[in-house]
């Protein structure tokens, strides 16, 4: 489905790039005079980040390696162990592991069937943090619904049944809220199990797996997400107004937490070192597929712009600190855990960046703060003009570092990139590494790299 990958042309692409950064011609308005200083090292990062397919290397080995990395699990803490070590050869400062403690949520195994009017299985994934059924499954009658309105108007009717929520796909903040609330929104009504139209672009019969949430005064019933092509076909039955029938089995369970770490490895800033920019990203993933792109491709590309840094001698006036952090997925807490380790050295971080959207080709950064500060990462995005990557939207920030931005009102920032593809493996057995293109990879690289520098050192505190 993508295009062979092209090793060969990367470095000549790499110096027409770096050629066009040193031009910086593409600029709307005149550019301020202490963008000019950065020019030279800006093009360096990019020639860098360019010239080979480390990125892309490294996130194939950590995905090949150890598989997903879900949290409570071996594979994410071997790679913890791995990230620590591969760090400190890279000749990062100050790395180590903060330790974390997050929740350990194990699937086990899982079905889903539909047994009346007809027997068809269903493709099925249960929802991270779901209870298990009792070991012989639930049985029951299935009902659909297409929104939390004709949830509401079916009501006491939904007693004993299975809900089936078949709400089409409208993008992710108007969707994701069936997946997070619609378990504990059915059990109000005494519904026994849940079913969900996975949340997600269409795929090819692909079931998206992701967290819910429990209501504290609900009573916790079993849920998964299904196929779109399933939940349509649910519908269609009902439609014609036919009973049906759903067996589901689960062993989902949660165990007691399990200790982790956030990775970081830093380069400590040549004259305000107490001064941060943080890059960070998730290294835990859900349990299928790989977590390639989401998130170890952004861990990796932070990585790597820190690194980059230190293999051509840029050592910023403020400290860079790549932050791996653990436990997104399910449970936050990771970047809960790092704003209380940090709490008091959060107003000395001047800039949190968030890379969690894939590592598809930039198209630049969302950015939150004030008006100085987003001229200013404009200017600096003026360097990536080379990459197409020069777009600075309105707002910017993620889950990681949305704690401690919020307690620290950290200015915040996302890499965008074409997401095209991103949301039909989102959570998915499909998010694998051969969804990545070395060059899309090596160009966020690069983006980070050169945005992240120059923040670190510019003359006076972005914003300020
Ligand atoms: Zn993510």
């Amino acid at each position: 489905m993508l295009r062979d990958r092209i090793r060969g042309p990367l470095a000549a692409a790499a110096a027409v790039v770096a050629a066009a950064v040193v031009g910086g011609a593409q600029s709307p308005s005149p550019a301020p005079g202490w963008l000019d200083a950065y020019r030279e090292p800006a093009s360096r990062l990019v020639g860098a980040a360019l010239a080979d397919t480390a990125a892309w290397t490294r996130v194939a080995e950590l995905t090949d390696t150890f598989g997903h990395r879900l949290a409570g699990s071996k594979g994410l803490e071997d790679a913890i162990t791995w990230a620590l070590a591969e760090m400190r050869q890279d000749g990062l400062e100050n790395v180590r592991g903060e330790k974390v403690l997050v929740p350990h949520w194990v699937r086990g195994r899982e079905t889903a069937e539909m047994v009346a009017p007809a027997r068809h299985s269903l493709v099925m994934l249960g929802l991270g943090n779901s209870v298990g059924t009792p070991p012989a499954g639930i049985e029951a009658e299935a009902v659909v619904v297409r929104s939390f309105d004709e949830l509401d108007a079916r009501g006491a009717a939904l007693k004993g049944k299975i809900v089936v929520y078949n709400v089409p796909w409208t993008g992710y903040g108007e969707t994701v809220r069936y997946r997070s609330a619609g378990a504990s929104r059915a059990a109000a009504y005494g519904a026994v199990g849940m079913l969900l139209r996975s949340v997600g672009q269409p795929g090819l019969r692909t079931p998206h797996t992701g967290a819910l949430t429990y209501a504290p005064d609900q009573p916790r019933i079993p849920a998964a997400a299904i196929a779109s092509e399933d939940a349509d076909r649910l519908q269609r039955i009902q439609n014609r107004g036919e009973t049906i029938v759903v067996r589901l089995m689960m062993e989902a369970r949660m165990l007691p937490d399990a200790e982790s770490a956030n990775v970081i490895g830093e380069i400590v800033g040549r004259e305000r070192p107490e001064e941060v920019v943080v890059l960070g990203c998730h290294l835990d993933s859900w349990d299928v597929g790989t977590g390639a792109t989401d998130d170890g491709g952004g861990c990796i590309a932070s990585w790597e712009a820190v690194r980059l840094m230190k293999k051509l001698g840029l050592r910023p006036r403020r400290t860079v600190r790549a932050v791996l952090f653990t436990n997104e997925e399910n449970g936050l807490r990771g970047g809960l855990g790092y704003r209380d380790a940090h709490l008091a050295e959060l107003a000395n971080h001047v800039l949190m960046i968030e890379t969690d959207g894939g590592v598809f080709r930039p198209l630049g950064f969302g950015f939150s703060g004030n008006d100085q500060a987003r001229a200013t990462v404009k200017a600096v995005a003026s360097l990536l003009a080379g990459l197409g990557a020069t777009r600075i939207g309105p707002s910017g920030g993620g889950a990681d570092i949305g704690p401690s931005v919020q307690a620290g009102k950290v200015p915040s920032m996302s890499l965008d990139v074409d997401a095209s593809l991103y949301f039909t493996i989102h959570h998915t057995p499909a998010d694998t590494v051969d969804k990545i293109e070395p060059t899309d990879i090596a160009r966020c690289v690069a983006a980070l790299a050169v945005m992240g520098y120059v923040v670190a050192d510019l003359p006076t505190r972005l914003g300020q």
